[in-house]
């Protein structure tokens, strides 16, 4: 009997498999055991034909919202763009007022208590201490503008859970916003809301002109949990969504960027940006790297060639995409291959590391000295 969830099942239970297999291969394999479904169904039984499809079908689309045809023709506007989404928008989007942001330079010093990479664009602070965040417009937005603060989850596989502080840190607290994680500080109008269709917590203060000699208004945001907080963001990286918005909630303009709640802003910043040097740099940064000549015993210089030659590709490698996948399922599946994928890579830069560490190269490929040779620089 054919019946929607054989689909799942057959999808779901397949096993990726983790080998030397190339992407091609492993999409082959997906892609053919999905046309062998719709193959069956094309099986030509008289009786079966007449109403397994159907069913199907339905299975196909029970997710999908019969109440869209009940809403009155004067609020059909709000489905096109409904006034608080499951998954918050994270792109940049500066509008009209070109809505932007500025953070102040305060280095990676071990005493600095937040700080901003511009590289990783990133906010690097500890726990419960003032981030100072300056906005800029290009034109005054309307009167009653407001700039919202909303968290939420950076990874796709989180996206959907709302962020709010652990329990623990929530306990302590006797604030009445003690769940929030974000807080506006310095402002008697700042204003706490949760969504009651998402649960999503946000925090919003009125814009206000920046000061007579100064083009920027600075807002103050404090962070109430540690990134690691058990319970809370358990080490999940978190975006944070700044949105210019009317006082009728219609949004303006959005920034976006990512923050760490850690003890050691300055450091995490610099470790984060120095890594991320590496892997833009790839194997080029390892080349640099200085090494005893005398102790080279016959660096294989074929091998660092080869591994140079690579290098761009490598780097294109590191390049990151976002792909919305309408679907669960078909998210977990194709979420499945980028898993084996990405372990598969993890192995392979293993034995490269290991690899490249068994010869101690010469730096800028300097030949090695032959018996009673003379060097250039003696
Ligand atoms: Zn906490």
């Amino acid at each position: 009997m054919m019946e929607g969830h054989d689909l799942n099942s057959l999808t779901l239970s397949q096993d990726l498999p983790l080998s030397q297999d190339s992407f091609r291969q492993l999409w082959d394999n997906v892609v053919t055991s999905t046309i062998n479904i719709s193959s069956v169904v094309d099986v030509p039984q008289e009786t079966w034909r007449a109403n397994e499809p159907i069913d199907m079908l339905q299975a196909l689309t029970e997710e999908f919202d019969e109440n869209l045809f009940e809403l009155a023709p004067e609020t059909s506007r709000d489905v096109v763009t409904p006034p608080s989404s499951t998954v918050p928008v994270t792109t940049d989007y500066p509008g009209e007022y070109g809505f932007q942001l500025r953070f102040q330079k305060s280095g990676t010093a071990k005493s600095v208590t937040s700080t901003y990479s511009e590289l990783l664009n990133k906010l690097y602070c500890q726990l419960a201490k003032t981030s100072p965040i300056e906005v800029l417009m290009d034109k005054e937005p309307p009167q009653g503008a407001v700039i919202r603060a909303t968290a939420v989850y950076k990874k796709t596989e989180h996206v959907a859970e709302v962020v709010r502080r652990c329990p623990h840190h929530q306990n302590e607290d006797s604030a009445e916003h003690k769940s929030h994680l974000i807080r506006v500080e310095g402002s008697q109008r700042a204003q706490y809301y949760e969504d009651p269709n998402t649960n999503r917590q946000s925090v919003t203060v009125p814009y206000e002109p920046p000061q007579l000699g100064s083009v920027i208004t600075t807002i103050l945001l404090s962070y109430m949990c540690n990134s690691s907080c058990m319970g809370g963001m358990n080490r999940r990286p978190i975006l944070t969504i700044l949105t210019l918005e009317t006082s009728e909630g219609t949004v303006l303009g959005r920034r976006c960027f990512e923050v760490r709640v850690c003890a050691c802003p300055g450091r995490d910043r610099k470790t984060e940006e120095e890594n991320s040097t590496k892997a833009q740099n790839g194997t080029k940064q390892t080349k640099k790297r200085k090494s005893v000549p005398a102790l080279a015993p016959n660096p294989d210089m074929t091998s660092v060639k080869k591994s140079k030659s690579t290098s761009s590709a490598e780097e294109e490698d590191k390049e990151t995409f976002v792909l919305h996948i309408r679907g669960r399922e078909r998210y977990e599946m194709l979420k499945k291959i980028n898993d084996g994928l990405e372990l598969l890579d993890k192995e392979k830069s293993k034995t490269k590391v290991s690899v490249k560490q068994e010869f101690a190269v010469p730096s800028s490929g300097k030949r090695l000295l032959q018996r009673g040779e003379r060097s250039d620089s003696e």
